[in-house]
């Protein structure tokens, strides 16, 4: 791994980066020398995600987590501080889809994605801010979607949980700006990942057809978008950056 590039020595710590757009995440980030943390609720995955990026010749830690849960995040914080002593960037990715129309929506489903998608930034982030700050330095870049943007079809569930974490982010920008700590999110449109795979062609080909770029977007466009908040010189907080080949309904 070059040390001249700009990320060189930090610790990224991606949650959800066993496969799909965080898996994309951490490797970008470790191209640009990040030393990176492979952090998903599926422990196999995560050691397997932290192999593979390693034999790329980067420095990877394998610190499985369940980011619903208090007690596997604080767990998974420790293990990352024991290892390296510091987090520098955050992306708060991990995330699900429940989707149903608005009157077949159980409470269940509902449920789970508010956990899973929205209250996991405040469990995830909140112990990361705590050594930001004594560090005087951090930058949190959480995934939404552009379905918290605009709404979606089915995802009232999903739609809630991604708008609220806009509003999440542009709050911690302002609180803790002072710190030298940016909050930005970035907003995926269409993706190719197993997440849009679990929709069928039929749906996919209607969905692309809308697209003005008429491509999905891959995980690497989503990790070019990352890396751009997460730089050293990136004088930019609170903003979303939709990524999203032009679809903006
Ligand atoms: P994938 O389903 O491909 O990957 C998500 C990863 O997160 C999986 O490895 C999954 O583990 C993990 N995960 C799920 N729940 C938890 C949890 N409780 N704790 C820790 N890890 C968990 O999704 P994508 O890569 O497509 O999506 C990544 C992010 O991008 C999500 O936040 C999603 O909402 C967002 N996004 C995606 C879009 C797309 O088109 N793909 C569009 C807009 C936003 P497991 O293997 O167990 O499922």
């Amino acid at each position: 791994m070059t040390t001249s590039a700009s990320l060189a020595n930090q610790v990224a710590v991606v949650t959800g980066s066993g496969r799909g757009i965080g898996r994309a995440i951490a490797e970008a980030l470790m191209k640009e020398g990040a030393r990176v943390v492979i952090s998903d609720i599926n422990e196999e995955l995560c050691s397997k995600t932290a192999q593979e990026l390693a034999a790329q010749g980067g420095e990877t830690l394998s610190a499985p987590c369940n980011v619903t849960q208090s007690e596997s995040v604080a767990k998974m914080v420790e293990t990352v501080m024991a290892k390296w002593g510091r987090i520098d960037i955050l992306v708060n990715n991990a995330g699900i889809t429940r989707d149903n129309l608005f009157m077949r929506m159980s409470e269940g489903e509902w449920q789970a994605v508010i956990d899973t998608n929205l209250t996991s930034a405040f469990k995830v982030t909140q112990p990361v801010l705590k050594i930001m700050s004594k560090q005087r330095s951090g930058r949190i870049i959480n995934i939404a979607s552009t379905t918290g943007v605009h709404g979606n079809f089915g995802q009232v569930n999903y739609a809630a949980a991604k708008a609220g974490m806009i509003g999440f982010t542009k709050t911690v920008a302002l609180e803790y700006a002072s710190r030298n700590i940016t909050a930005n999110v970035v907003a995926p449109g269409f993706i190719d990942t197993d997440m849009t795979r679990a929709l069928g062609e039929e749906i996919i080909n209607k969905y692309v057809e809308r697209i003005p770029l008429k491509r999905m977007g891959t995980p690497d466009d989503i990790a070019r978008a990352v890396c751009f908040f997460a730089g050293p010189g990136a004088y930019v907080t609170g903003q979303v950056m939709e990524v999203n080949g032009g679809l903006y309904t």
